[in-house]
């Protein structure tokens, strides 16, 4: 397979790009790998499936009650008191057929038997030994669950691509599927580029720091359900970088680096992707997140985040993100924005899209603010930590006031 070529019009040094005209490229040039496995349904939580699920027959299969009452033919309620015949509990259905002036017992679950149309709960309904007087009269048709209600046969329940959520698992348990295909997961080699990087456990030199971005990727990677590959601190070092690439560029399908490509560093990344694959400089209007350079090595798709910690978590949600669930099979999944009341006031200069850290609050009344978490320095990984959100500001606008509304995107994967 040859590789396709990167739509460009933007080389070294070109205009800052709209983040949306970078998801687009993106979005046009990678393609899924291939690749698929079969899974349990339990191991399946989380990944991608790699063939749409179909309902083979309905669920539930039976009109069943949705009450704990009395199972009986809505035509018989005029004509007084009605006699009690048999019982349907869940499990346990009535074999009989009910006839005229008949009720049976039923237990929510309880399959309808033939011949009644109608459920009267038990709280509307009085016993005396096997006679039965309803003493409010339900509907025609009144609390019965209809079989094929929740699927029908033949219902494409799970689309392709779809990320499997606990609420899923449960769905493709109620149609009696054992196991799923799933696409096989996608492998992400990643290491942090930095003479002035140490990492845990090693003691600190003078100017140096403790390598992070390695642990926000880890715990970012991770929500992605890839598999990852840790290579650690990679000196500024031709030699040492090249073969880093080669080694991750054979055991992985996507390289992930940061640090390095600010214009002006030692910029050994861009000649060795130049060399051995492709490289496109990228210059994004948002801020915190500025230079992105992407590309392959080898068979591998390559995308080179800045070194600022701020930068590279925003960088992996807002481009990265997109583009490995992309890799992985999965569906396009636009982020989840709303609109709130903002409860600061914020500085912005028009120019780039602002993804400024924030958090949810709930005000007295209820209902739901967002409010900056302050400082937005690029360094200050603090105020990552301390968001659960990112204010969006597009790009013309300015200085926010309390009280205006703004866009807001919330961290976190879902529960359910
Ligand atoms: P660079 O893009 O390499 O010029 O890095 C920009 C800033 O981010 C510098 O202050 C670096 O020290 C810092 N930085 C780069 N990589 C890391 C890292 N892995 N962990 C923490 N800070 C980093
Ligand atoms: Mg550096």
């Amino acid at each position: 397979m040859t590789n396709p070529r990167i739509a460009d019009g933007c080389g070294h040094d070109g205009p800052s790009l709209p983040l949306a005209t970078v998801l687009a490229r993106l979005a046009e040039v990678i393609e899924p790998i291939s690749g698929q496995q079969r899974l349990a349904l339990r191991s399946a939580l989380g990944h991608i499936l790699a063939e749409p699920i179909t309902a083979p027959a309905p669920v539930p299969a039976h009109d069943n009650s949705a009450m704990d009452g009395y199972a009986l033919r809505h035509a018989d309620l005029e004509a007084g008191p009605l006699k009690l015949v048999g019982s349907a509990f869940a499990g346990h259905p009535y074999s009989g057929e009910i006839g005229p002036g008949e009720c049976v017992r039923i237990m929510t679950g309880g399959v309808v038997p033939a011949g009644a149309d109608t459920v009267a709960m038990q709280e509307h309904a009085e016993a005396k030994d096997t006679t039965i007087t309803i003493t409010r009269p339900p509907s025609a048709g009144d609390n019965i669950r209809r079989a094929g209600e929740d699927l029908q046969a033949g219902d494409v329940v799970l689309p392709a691509g779809r990320r499997l959520t606990a609420a899923d698992l449960g769905v493709i348990a109620s149609m009696g599927v054992a196991e799923v295909s799933v696409m096989r997961a996608l492998r992400v080699a990643f290491f942090s580029t930095g003479d002035e990087l140490r990492s845990l456990g090693e003691t600190l030199g003078p100017g140096e720091i403790y390598d992070s971005n390695r642990y926000t990727l880890f715990g970012m990677l991770t929500r992605l359900g890839v598999d990852l590959i840790d290579m650690g601190v990679v000196r500024d070092d031709e030699t040492a970088l090249q073969h880093a690439l080669d080694q991750a560029a054979a055991n992985a399908d996507v390289i992930l680096t940061s640090g390095g490509v600010s214009v002006g560093e030692a910029d050994f990344m861009g000649k060795l992707l130049q060399m051995h694959g492709e490289a496109h400089f990228w210059s994004i209007a948002m801020k915190p997140g500025r230079p992105l350079t992407f590309g392959r090595y080898g068979k591998a798709w390559y995308f080179g985040l800045p070194g600022n910690p701020v930068s590279v978590m925003a960088t992996f949600t807002q481009v990265v993100t997109p583009a490995l669930r992309q890799l992985a099979g999965e569906l396009h999944q636009p982020p989840a924005r709303f609109r709130l009341p903002c409860r600061s006031a914020l500085r912005k200069k028009p120019g780039r899209q602002e993804f400024q850290r924030a958090r949810l609050v709930q005000q007295a009344d209820g209902s739901l603010a967002v409010e900056s978490v302050g400082r937005q320095g690029s360094g200050i990984l603090r105020s990552m930590s301390e968001a659960d959100c990112f204010i969006v500001l597009p790009a013309d606008c300015g200085n926010v006031a309390e009280g205006d509304w703004v866009d807001v995107e919330p961290f976190g994967a879902p529960l359910v």
